[in-house]
């Protein structure tokens, strides 16, 4: 499905209830509060192929950002106070100027992170990473939808629990995810079935004692993310009609609290071209920022304060205990 055909499956028609959720709520316009965050798509090629997929990544992805591109990310980053720098794809390994792009990022001192799925590190082309992200001092998230092998196999595919738990057990040796080392390691859990993340902490625990107790590995934190209708996600609950029974589910959990802190409001999204966008899901169904604007004419004063592009996959953010890249936006005790 293009991005146009995602629209009109998602019937933005309805966007209107949600602006007028967040109006009664004293929260719209949506608008940003600054660019703290710098989330660069470098490539849509993966290894992969997950069935939760909102990127639609796969082997037959050609899009990869040029080093240019990457080059310029640089200069901007240089020349701004933005303290994360947040890697995503696909795999981003698989793009060819990573290495050469975290050996030179690294050097601006921002907290480096980089969204891997693990699986390409065991490959003899792509075990050098391990040795990059150490030297890098580079935060990984990785995504294991479940602490049991059937859950993430499920929308990973074969094995790919076991391979993920293997490099695990790597960057555990290496210090990754051992308390004030230094070098951090997070896991990303997401349902899945058709429905909501649990309690963050609690399922956090549970990871814990769960991929100790039965595999000897360990982490630093979870990320409890709701599956968002975009891409392959969004055909899924299509094809087995859900979807209409989905969104009802996180429209009647909004939640203003998590709304307060989505990420769009301190995150720019880059695309492998160089468009902005105010977060990966708008780029995934090609909403540009509300300026249209481009790595070429990168102004933090305007986007700092942008209006933030709306449809109706927001309300996957603001269900429940709420949704980001780093988890749960409404933050409660541990
Ligand atoms: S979810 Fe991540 S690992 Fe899976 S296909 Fe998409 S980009 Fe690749
Ligand atoms: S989907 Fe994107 S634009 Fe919408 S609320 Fe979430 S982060 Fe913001």
């Amino acid at each position: 499905m293009d991005a146009h055909e995602q629209l009109s499956v998602l019937d933005t028609s309805c966007l209107q209830k949600f602006v007028d959720t967040l109006a009664v709520n004293g929260q719209y316009p949506l608008k940003a509060a600054g660019v703290d965050v710098l989330q660069m798509n470098i490539c849509r090629k993966c290894n992969l192929f997950c069935k939760h997929c909102h990127v639609e990544a796969g082997p037959h992805r050609t899009e990869m950002m040029s080093k240019s591109l990457l080059e310029k990310c640089l200069d901007i980053l240089r020349n701004n106070a933005i303290s994360t720098i947040d890697i995503t794809g696909g795999a981003p390994e698989i793009n060819p100027y990573l290495e050469w792009f975290l050996d030179n990022a690294s050097q601006l001192k921002r907290r480096l992170i980089v969204r891997s799925n693990l699986t390409l590190l065991l490959e003899d082309s792509y075990r050098h990473f391990i040795d990059s992200y150490v030297r890098n001092n580079v935060e990984i998230v990785t995504s294991l939808p479940h602490y049991k092998a059937e859950g993430t196999d499920k929308q990973r595919g074969k094995c790919a629990f076991a391979t993920i738990i293997e490099v695990i057990k790597k960057l555990n040796a290496r210090g990754y995810g051992k308390e004030n080392s230094g070098l951090v390691l997070n896991l990303v859990h997401n349902p899945t079935g058709f429905y909501l993340p649990g309690s963050q902490p609690a399922l956090a625990r549970e990871y814990k004692s769960r991929l100790l107790k039965d595999h000897g590995v360990y982490f630093n934190d979870l990320f409890c993310i709701t599956n968002m209708p975009v891409g392959r996600y969004l055909e899924h609950l299509q094809k087995t009609d859900s979807l209409s029974d989905y969104m009802t589910e996180l429209v009647n959990a909004f939640n203003s609290a998590a709304a307060e802190n989505v990420m769009c409001k301190n995150t720019l999204s880059v695309s492998y071209d160089g468009q902005l966008y105010d977060c990966d899901f708008n780029q995934m169904l090609e909403l540009p920022t509300e300026t249209n604007a481009h790595l070429d004419d990168f102004d933090i004063g305007t986007l700092s304060h942008r209006r933030i592009v709306l449809a109706n996959h927001c309300y996957g953010c603001t269900a429940g205990s709420g949704s980001s890249c780093q988890g749960s936006t409404e933050k409660s005790e541990k």
